[in-house]
């Protein structure tokens, strides 16, 4: 594999990217003399690492203990890489062993310093370096974040409630954000329309009344595919249910086999 053939927004295990830049297999910043390359790895769970705001990544430079220096790492690398030559690229791994291409980076603002927490607890400078992708950006995809998401989740159950606290402290208060593409399917309007006259107000599953109604009088229900379209279930009215919204969380919670059992039965009793 050669640099070249990186393609935007794929996969690469990290044999794959030390084979592409002839570059150590280990640390988030990994300079190669042989390819002229500076390569960036940031994980998004890594409690440490960057965040993003308006298409920028605050990528935090190398060295986890006592204030980190400009001299003798790659963090001068980086903060000279506008001028020196080497090309920097990008990678995010949103689990720990794969790894999305985000393309060549560069600095877009100067680089600067600020106060965080070192992995002993001890409040200390580090290098802030603000970078930006150069050409196109290929937006993340919003259930790799979920995914990185549901990681560090259930990692945060496994922490007592000082650890827990502890981490709250640290947060920052304003959370990164960042474009995302979504995999949207588009429902036949048809389709829901026909299925919440067929329930008429009453949920599929515990046949009770909607909770609620909606400002111009009509009931509150929810239409759910039994299978779901993401699974390649089809947008039919014999595949489409319409539930109260406890009866839709749990379907997607619990997709007990006895419940869908009882949707197929419901769905096929009022065909008309
Ligand atoms: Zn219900
Ligand atoms: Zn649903």
């Amino acid at each position: 594999m050669k640099i070249g053939d990186l393609i935007v927004g794929s996969k690469y295990t990290n044999n794959d990217i030390c084979n592409a830049f002839l570059c150590s297999p280990r640390g988030g910043m990994r300079r190669s003399k042989r390819t002229n390359t500076l390569v960036l790895i940031t994980n998004q769970k890594s409690f440490y690492d960057g965040r993003w705001f308006d298409n920028k990544l605050y990528y935090i430079g190398m060295g986890s203990k006592g204030s980190q220096s400009l001299k003798g790492n790659q963090n001068i690398t980086l903060y000279e890489s506008n001028k020196n030559g080497i090309d920097v690229h990008l990678f995010e791994a949103f689990r720990s062993k794969v790894n999305t291409y985000m393309g060549r980076v560069q600095l877009a603002d100067k680089p600067f310093q600020e106060k965080q927490d070192d992995v002993d607890g001890q409040l200390r400078k580090v290098w802030v370096f603000p970078l930006q992708i150069i050409g196109n950006t290929m937006p993340v995809r919003m259930d790799e974040l979920e995914k990185a998401f549901q990681d560090e989740f259930n990692e945060s159950k496994q922490l007592s409630i000082e650890e827990l606290k502890d981490r709250i402290n640290k947060t920052a208060k304003h959370p990164s954000s960042r474009e995302s593409t979504l995999r949207v399917f588009q429902k036949s309007p048809y389709i829901i329309d026909y299925t919440l006259r067929r329930a008429s107000g009453v949920c599929e599953l515990c046949n009770q009344k909607a909770p609620f109604n909606k400002p111009n009088g009509e009931h509150y229900l929810e239409v759910h595919h039994i299978h779901q379209l993401a699974d390649g279930g089809e947008d039919t009215t014999e595949n489409a249910v319409a539930l109260c919204p406890n009866c839709h969380r749990m379907m997607h919670s619990l997709n007990r086999k006895s419940d869908i059992d009882m949707l197929i039965l419901a769905n096929k009793a009022k065909k008309t």
